[in-house]
This record gives structure tokens, C-alpha cells and sequence, in this order.
């Protein structure tokens, strides 16, 4: 461990709508918040295009662009972001112990808000052709797929946003969904059936992705009638959920059997008071831009109260 270089009263950990949410308030209640950025700067959002249900913004925002208004907001107050992730914390030492990549810093609470990311399917291939046509963002990474015909795996908004946005590109998108019904918002669900551009590829299951170099095909496999056929395809995305990004705790901390981690029941406290999670690696229910908002503000006021009531030093001066 290298040696702290400074200590904060609040440190956050993560920068989507939940970490900068949190860093807004506790910076506008003069904690000065130190805020990590991690490693996928403005988590989620960044890679989303249209973001048309976040109030405010009747015609919708791009994903990236509100994450930049965000950071502005919370840096007006007082914030401080730094470059890179954090690679472990210490919550049994008071304060508590953050170690980033380039710096070792104390603190009096930590407000984690590290979010989730992208799940990819357990099928022979797809390991071998991840970044080489397979992929889970197609924000990212569908320009590079003009023209050609294209598979997204999934049947929730993920996965018809990533069809949508696809079509863009694509020749046709194929949307293999493992039941016969979307999981999608009733809105994006009809919105993706009604795309001339997708085919529904409904009770189909992806067996395996085929290919030499790069990915050129995939055997499909309709459940229904247990047929498999293989099918040329240039791409495949993945739209089939997310895990959260709670690795990184070691353990230190309750999480449910998927990782994700347990709050005190209508609250963001953890079970070690002065540690607080919001945002889509607490939440396996909502997990949307502005639920994670509301979580990292209910952490930030929580955060503040268990400060100015005393923090640990109040505790461990109460404990004798
Ligand atoms: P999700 O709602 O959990 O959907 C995951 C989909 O993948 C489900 O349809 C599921 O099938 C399928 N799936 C999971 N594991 C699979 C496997 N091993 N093989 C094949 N299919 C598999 O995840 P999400 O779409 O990422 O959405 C997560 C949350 O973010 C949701 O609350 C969603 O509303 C929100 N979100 C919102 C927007 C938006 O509003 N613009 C955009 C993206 C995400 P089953 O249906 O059979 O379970």
C-alpha cells in the first residue's frame, strides 16, 4: 500500500447518475467529496444514445452529453474527479482506506456507486470472438458493422435499444430472444416489433458463434422444436442484463447471491456505518438513470447526517 496522500470527509466511488448525484449534494453541503471516476467514465450512460425518460429533457438527451452536464454540476460545487479506478478498499480501518492506481486516500464515509456492466453469454465462441464481432455496446462499436447483417442476443430495453440503434448500419438485425414475449418497456418493445429493419428471432437460443479469424456465424437454436440451424451473421451483441461491479470490495461488504449489494431496508447504509451504496450496484429492481440519481442522494443525506453526528470518532468515543 502506498502511503495516504490526503484525507476527505466523503469519498464516492463511480461516476454515473448515482456517484455524481451524490458527489452534487455532499459537495453543496461543504464536504468538498472526492470522486473517482473509474474505469468506464460516466458508466452506462456513456454508451447509451437517446435517453428520453429523465425528466427534464422533453426531447431527450444524448447519453454521453448528460453525463458531461453531471460532472459540470458537481464540479461547480466543489467536487473533485480523479482519472482511474479503485482497486480495493480497507473498511475495517477508521477512516477507511481507498487505494487507487496512482494515489492511497483515508476517509470519513464512502459512498460506493461503481454501477454494473454488461453481461456476455455463456456459449462455446463467444469468448474466442469477444472484439472481434462480438460485442456489448453498440454505441461503440456498430459503425464498424456497415452494411452487414447483424445479431443482438436479449428481450429487455438493452437489448432493443442496441437493435434500434443498429439498424442504423446494418443490412437487417436479428433481435434471438429466448422466449416468445419481451421484457422491454411496452414503448421500446413495440418500437423494435414495428422496425421493418429487425427480425424477430423469437424462442431461440444462441448454441454457439462460429467463425476463423472473426466471428461469421452463429448456430441457432429454435427451443420450441429443438431444430439448429447455422446462419451467417457479422456481428453479435450482447443485451442479456448486467453484473454489478461490487468485485472489487473483496467480500467486505453483504451482497445477494448475482453480487449485488444489500442496504439496510430503505436505505442506502451498509452493514458498516459510514459506508453507503446507491445506484445500479445496490439496485437489482429499477436500475435506471434516475432511480440510481435518487439512491445517490438518499446516500449523500445520509452520509451527511452519520457525519454530523459524531462519524466513527463519535462511535468509537461512545464505545469508550
Ligand atoms: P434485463 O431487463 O434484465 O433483460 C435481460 C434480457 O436478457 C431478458 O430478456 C432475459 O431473458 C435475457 N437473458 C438473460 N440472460 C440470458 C441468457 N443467458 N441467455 C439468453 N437471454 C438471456 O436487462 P437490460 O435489458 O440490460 O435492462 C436492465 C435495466 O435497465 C432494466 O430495468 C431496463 O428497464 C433498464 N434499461 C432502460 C433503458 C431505457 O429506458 N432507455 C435502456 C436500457 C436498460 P428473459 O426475458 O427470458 O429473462
Amino acid at each position: 500500500m502506498s502511503a495516504a496522500t490526503e484525507h476527505r470527509k466523503v469519498v464516492i466511488i463511480g461516476s454515473g447518475p448515482a456517484g455524481y448525484t451524490a458527489a452534487l449534494y455532499t459537495s453543496r453541503a461543504m464536504l468538498e467529496p472526492m470522486l473517482f471516476l473509474g474505469p468506464q467514465v460516466g458508466g452506462q450512460l456513456t454508451i447509451t444514445t437517446d435517453v428520453e425518460n429523465y425528466p427534464g429533457f422533453p426531447d431527450g438527451i444524448q447519453g454521453p452529453e448528460m453525463v458531461e452536464l453531471f460532472r459540470k454540476q458537481a464540479e461547480r460545487f466543489g467536487t473533485v474527479c480523479i482519472d482511474g479506478a479503485v482497486k480495493s478498499v480497507d473498511l475495517k480501518a477508521r477512516p477507511f482506506v481507498v487505494e487507487a492506481e496512482d494515489r492511497t486516500v483515508t476517509c470519513d464515509t464512502l459512498i460506493i456507486a461503481t454501477g454494473a456492466t454488461a453481461k456476455y453469454l455463456d456459449a462455446p465462441g463467444i469468448e474466442t470472438f469477444k472484439n472481434k464481432g462480438i460485442s456489448a455496446c453498440a454505441t461503440c462499436d456498430g459503425f464498424f458493422f456497415q452494411g452487414q447483417k447483424l445479431a443482438v442476443v436479449g428481450g429487455g430495453d438493452s437489448a432493443c435499444e442496441e437493435a434500434m440503434f443498429l439498424t442504423r448500419f446494418a443490412s437487417e438485425v436479428h433481435l434471438v430472444h429466448r422466449r416468445d414475449e419481451l421484457r422491454a418497456s411496452k414503448i421500446m418493445a413495440q418500437r423494435t416489433i414495428d422496425n421493418p429493419k429487425i427480425k424477430m428471432r423469437w424462442n431461440t437460443t444462441i448454441e454457439e458463434a462460429v467463425g476463423d479469424q472473426k466471428l461469421s456465424g452463429l448456430r441457432l437454436k429454435n427451443v420450441e422444436t429443438g431444430e439448429v440451424v447455422e446462419e451467417e451473421f457479422g456481428g453479435l451483441f450482447m443485451g442479456i442484463g448486467h453484473v454489478p461491479n461490487t468485485q472489487f470490495l473483496n467480500g467486505q461488504l453483504p451482497t445477494d447471491e448475482t453480487g449485488y449489494l444489500k442496504v439496510q431496508p430503505g436505505w442506502t447504509a451498509t452493514e458498516v456505518p459510514g459506508v453507503y451504496a446507491c445506484g445500479d450496484c445496490m439496485d437489482p429492481f429499477y436500475r435506471q438513470a434516475i432511480t440510481a440519481a435518487g439512491t445517490g442522494c438518499a446516500a449523500a443525506i445520509e452520509a451527511e447526517r452519520w457525519l454530523e453526528a459524531g462519524g466513527w470518532q463519535g462511535e468509537q468515543a461512545a464505545a469508550g
